[in-house]
């Protein structure tokens, strides 16, 4: 296993580190999968092998498998593996409508784990949205003094936001140690994107990488055309080896958080951890990649570049963000996530629907894309079932 640094910490983790949101579960009565219902077995398994592979972070949230991933940690731990990993869980700050609701859900998040701490907490998902619920139940508050009395021993934030908002929530506290943003060779330019990994990495924090094969949607189901360009390359890789290794390619990431939900994911990622180090893709290496994620965006049905100028819309949408949940859902075939991520981190009023059709996106448009058209259909499949 290959270890890499972290920020400031005195802490080396392995280059991957296991993500507790996709385990595998049982089937309901119908055949489908149920995913409040873990399969304890094949889940602690697939952990205690990465373990004792090397894996040394493992990474859970209150609401992860609705509710229980933090439960089935708690028991999956133990027989000396707590030990020998760092525990990271999340707090979800929507969830906190007063100041005390900080304390009493960290309170059952470490019955749940049946702890008495957690290595590496996070306030989790935010945004412009959840960071002004942060500021105003006094969020910071409770972790500080959390941190005092040891139920956390290092605090951090997950991001789903715009990077301004990300520069901000940076600037906001000396109380960060870690951040941990979504990254990947489709999102460089996304979310807080490889600006603010830099920037984070620039402050001395240490910076974890969630969604680096997009929930799946770039190492599966790969179109014949992106498949062929892979084909082309001397040292063959699977997609998902590409997509982990152009991660971890990059010096100011510290590891990647990959959501294992079988043995075989598990074997193969700790594979590629094996062979990943920063700096590992040549330049005509990094060209291939750079070609997949232009024939990607080509099979996008709406031609945004996300440039932005058309924000701010005056009626509060998140016009670029709702054009590449649409655009995703048609590249990757990935519907349900995408209206799940629509559900989950859109604000009502970033939504498709209170678009009025008033226009004024459309003159700052330099694509010329038939904004409020295309919103009204945008919002009829992101929340067609
Ligand atoms: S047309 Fe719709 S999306 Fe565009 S600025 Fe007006 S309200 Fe906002
Ligand atoms: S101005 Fe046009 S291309 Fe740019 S983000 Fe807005 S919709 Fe997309």
């Amino acid at each position: 296993m290959q270890y890499r640094d972290f920020g400031q910490l005195d802490f080396r983790p392995s280059a991957l580190g296991f993500g507790a949101m996709r385990l595998p579960v049982l089937s309901d009565d119908e055949g489908k999968p149920d995913f409040k219902r873990i399969d304890y077995p094949l889940a602690t398994k697939m952990l205690h092998h990465a373990v004792d592979s090397g894996v040394n972070y493992v990474d859970t949230a209150w609401m992860y498998h609705e509710d229980t991933s933090e439960v089935w940690l708690g028991e999956a731990l133990k027989g000396g593996y707590r030990e020998r990993v760092k525990v990271a869980s999340k707090m979800p700050v929507w969830n906190v409508k007063k100041p005390d609701d900080f304390d009493r859900i960290l309170g059952i998040q470490l019955e749940r784990l049946q702890d008495d701490h957690i290595d590496f907490y996070l306030l989790h998902g935010l945004n412009a949205e959840y960071w002004q619920t942060v500021l105003e139940q006094g969020q910071l508050e409770s972790a500080e003094r959390a941190l005092a009395d040891g139920r956390i021993r290092h605090l951090g934030f997950s991001f789903h936001g715009l990077y301004e908002d990300f520069e901000t929530i940076v600037a906001a506290t000396d109380l960060w140690e870690f951040v941990q943003i979504q990254f990947n060779y489709m999102d460089e330019d996304y979310q807080a994107g490889r600006k603010g990994l830099e920037l984070a990495a620039g402050k001395g924090l240490g910076v974890i990488v969630m969604e680096p094969v997009r929930g799946g949607a770039i190492a599966r189901n790969v179109p014949p055309r992106v498949q062929a360009v892979w084909d082309e390359a001397p040292i063959k890789r699977s997609p998902a080896e590409w997509a982990l290794q152009w991660v971890w390619n990059v010096p100011e990431v510290s590891f990647l958080l990959s959501g294992m939900s079988t043995m075989q994911h598990v074997e193969e990622d700790l594979l590629f951890a094996d062979r990943s180090r920063p700096g590992l893709l040549t330049s005509d290496e990094l060209a291939l990649v750079a070609r997949v994620r232009d024939l990607y965006r080509e099979l996008s049905p709406i031609p945004c570049t996300s440039c932005r100028y058309c924000m701010p819309c005056p009626q509060g949408v998140a016009i670029p963000d709702v054009f590449e949940l649409y655009n995703d859902a048609h590249m990757f075939d990935n519907l349900p996530r995408q209206q799940m991520a629509y559900r989950v981190f859109f604000s009502e009023n970033e939504r498709a629907d209170q678009c009025t059709a008033c226009g004024e996106c459309v003159e700052k448009c330099p694509q010329g894309i038939a904004i409020p058209e295309w919103m009204e259909k945008a919002q009829a499949f992101l929340t067609s079932c």
